[in-house]
């Protein structure tokens, strides 16, 4: 009876044991696959190709013919400008030919859409937020794009990033102040919000520029509304210092003097800096 009862303890002990060793491997593989995908960099002998999804509010009627040309406008391919999405192409193709010694073609984006959304997504958490409401915050806005890849059965494996372009109504931009452009590198997926109209259009493609280096690897170079010296300066090694005349992809802004910055508002202004390029893989 006894001997028994051992028996049956001991098996219970081997089960529990070989439970939490499963815990432990399933925990280790995922934290290892999230690592890689964290510390991911392109090898660029390829062309990295690039998913941009047009998406348009409930308030906004895409049928709507105003909306339609505004979008065809930002959508045109035919001819590479800084309101439209092949201009964005032709800045990653010269801005990568002053780094790599071979140019090539280093993105291909390609536009789906416009997808009319059913509600707008959810407010990503505030700064104040904690780490967990945070946690949750960006996977309830990620989640938003996920269920919409789905529904649109958008197959974004099928690209190496993504790139939500979510279209409002310039009316409507006080319910849109608080919806910053955001991007993960993890899943390779990035979130450009922006007015509606050809005068936001050079903007938008600077945000989705920018937003494209975040899943790429690059990281932000601005604190506040400072480009923080010397990554997020164009030029960093000017002499004088200032004005400096372009901006740094990743920091948007044109320090003109220690104190003032003039906003970006097209990809012609920006360029590439060397942190981020190295970053991104374009340089070693
Ligand atoms: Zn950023």
């Amino acid at each position: 009876m006894n001997f028994q009862r051992e028996e049956t303890s001991w098996t219970v002990r081997r089960i529990r044991q070989a439970i939490l060793f499963l815990i432990l491997v399933v925990v280790a593989v995922w934290g290892f696959a999230n690592w890689r995908a964290d510390n991911h960099i392109f090898a660029w002998d390829k062309t990295v190709s690039v998913l941009v999804v047009i998406v348009v509010d409930p308030e906004a009627d895409p049928e709507e013919d105003i909306l339609r040309g505004f979008l065809s406008r930002f959508l045109s391919t035919s001819i590479a400008r800084e309101i439209n999405l092949a201009g964005v192409e032709r800045w990653f193709e010269s801005e990568s030919s002053r780094y790599m010694k071979d140019p090539m073609k280093p993105l291909s984006l390609t536009a789906r859409g416009p997808i009319k959304a059913t509600a707008p997504p959810p407010l990503p958490p505030g700064e104040d937020a904690s780490f967990l409401e945070r946690w949750r915050g960006t996977k309830d806005f990620l989640g938003y794009f996920d269920s919409m890849s789905e529904r649109e059965r958008l197959v974004l494996e099928g690209y190496d990033a993504a790139i939500f372009v979510y279209f409002y109504d310039a009316a409507e931009i006080h319910k849109y102040a608080k919806q910053h452009s955001l991007a993960s590198r993890r899943s390779r997926i990035g979130v450009v919000f922006s007015a509606v109209g050809p005068t936001h259009f050079a903007r938008c493609a600077t945000l989705v520029a920018h937003e494209l280096c975040h899943t790429l690897g690059a990281s932000d170079k601005y604190e506040g509304n400072r480009s923080l010296f010397p990554h997020g300066f164009a030029d960093p090694e000017r002499t004088p210092l200032y004005p400096q005349r372009h901006a740094e992809i990743m920091a948007l802004g044109v320090p003109v003097s220690p104190k003032e910055e003039k906003r970006v508002n097209g990809l012609s202004e920006c360029v590439v800096g060397k942190k981020t390029a190295a970053e991104i893989g374009w340089v070693e």
